[in-house]
């Protein structure tokens, strides 16, 4: 019996995760890609220290897919975590887990490791074709534009992994959406995840500390709060306590047009605690040292409180629920072109439990292209790498049944 052969689109972590899987199996792979090198986004996440995955329990991990928490936790089951952090080791990349139990390769970039991947792969006979962009399907055919011009592949089986739509400058843009959609492919319409909001900062404020941390804040909005860092960017905010609410900022913003955001400056302190603070600290300071000397406030922070119209009220009871409820008017969501990740994609219910397109039997999709979201934190690479997996298995299933040897 011939070596099967299996077209993987799109070389990205999900897609070369799939490679790695399938011909680990003895299976014959080609990887298409439409940039001239792999894995630009992935690189590009190296460059924030590469946060692979989290070391939080199943019980807390899992609901970070929100909505498509059951399907990524059958994901999760295939490729958890832990067998992650080997692969990365087993690659001579060892990691440590942050304080926020963040995991990142102790090198905190992605280039050593890609390479050391690519290498692997290269040893196991996996072709790596770049400027091969996919322009849809022909039957079984998959075509391509290419450096030599139009060209067609039938292979065994197809593996879809062309990603998401953020930072399309990287590679995936979503360009597919339409020519999955022609075959019946239902994909909902991409929008930013993880993604900075506006607001109508005064000039002098945004000039005075744009690019500033607001460092150890609660952010609370529609019920959920959320601890960590907000950045203060010349058009809002942005920075992971932002990104963990994006899903919920978004719907809210969609529907309303504008939302509130709540930001505690003083999260560890109540408003007695803080108040008694103030209290004591009052003298002939300033109400401006007072914030800072009493209450412990960042320049940042000061600021922010400043911006709120009306004046700082004086009383330090007052005072010190103004600092624990910062009230900021949101008036947007920033696009796809800066954010982390996109939401949106093949509907979770256009697929099987092995990832195959129920309208396309033999075409497998994983990654990011498909309808899932999640906060960053290492949940957006592990659920792309696991769901990598699992195609890489409904393809190898499939295989076997088309031979009639399942
Ligand atoms: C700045 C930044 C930092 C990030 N940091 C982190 C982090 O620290 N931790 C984390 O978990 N996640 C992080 N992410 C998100 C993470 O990188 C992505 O979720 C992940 O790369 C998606 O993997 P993927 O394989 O599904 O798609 P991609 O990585 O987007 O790969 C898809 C590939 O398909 C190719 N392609 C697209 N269309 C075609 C076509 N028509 N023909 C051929 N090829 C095509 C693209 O060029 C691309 O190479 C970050 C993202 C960004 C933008």
């Amino acid at each position: 019996m011939s070596q099967p052969h299996v077209l993987i689109v799109g070389a990205g972590p999900a897609g070369l995760f799939a490679a790695e899987r399938l011909s680990a199996a003895g299976v014959r792979v080609t990887v298409a890609e439409r940039m001239p090198s792999p894995a630009r986004k992935f690189l590009m996440a190296g460059r924030g220290g590469l946060n692979l995955t989290h070391s939080e329990p199943p019980d807390a991990f899992r609901p970070r897919y929100a909505e498509a928490a059951p399907r990524v936790a059958g994901w999760l089951d295939r490729l958890p975590p832990a067998d992650l952090i080997a692969w990365a080791e087993g690659l001579g990349q060892p990691v440590f887990t942050g304080s926020s139990g963040r995991v990142f390769p102790r090198a905190m970039k992605a280039s050593p490791l890609l390479r050391a991947w690519l290498a692997r792969l290269a040893d196991r006979g996996v072709t790596l074709n770049g400027r091969w962009s996919w322009t849809g399907l022909e039957g079984r055919t998959a075509t391509f534009d290419t450096p030599g011009g139009p060209r067609g592949e039938t292979p065994d089986a197809l593996l879809l992994a062309m990603g998401g739509a953020s930072w399309p400058r990287l590679g995936a843009d979503g360009g597919w959406r339409p020519l999955l959609e022609a075959r019946s492919v239902a994909v909902a319409p991409f929008r930013p995840a993880n993604a900075g909001v506006d607001v109508a900062w005064s000039p002098v404020f945004a000039d005075r500390f744009a690019g500033q941390p607001l460092k150890g804040v609660a952010l609370s909005h529609g019920g959920r709060t959320v601890r960590g860092e907000a950045m203060v960017a010349r058009y809002g905010l942005e920075g992971g306590a932002v990104y963990a609410l994006t899903a919920d900022l978004r719907r809210a913003l969609d529907r309303d047009g504008t939302t509130t955001l709540t930001v505690d400056l003083r999260p560890d302190l109540s408003i007695e605690a803080l108040a008694a603070r103030i209290a004591r600290g009052k003298g002939k300071d300033s109400v401006s040292n007072q914030l800072r000397k009493a209450a412990g406030l960042s320049p940042v922070a000061v600021g922010l409180l400043r911006e709120i119209p009306g004046d700082i009220p004086a009383g330090p009871d007052k005072l010190a629920r103004r600092i624990k409820a910062v009230r900021l008017t949101l008036t947007g969501l920033q696009g796809l072109d800066r954010a982390i990740s996109s939401a949106g994609g093949v509907g979770l219910d256009q697929v099987d439990d092995g990832l195959m397109l129920t309208a396309l039997p033999g075409v497998f999709v994983a990654g990011e292209m498909l309808d899932w979201e999640a906060p960053t934190g290492g949940y957006l690479l592990q659920a792309c790498f696991a769901s990598g997996a699992v195609a890489a298995d409904g393809v190898l299933a499939w295989l076997a049944r088309d031979k009639g040897t399942a």
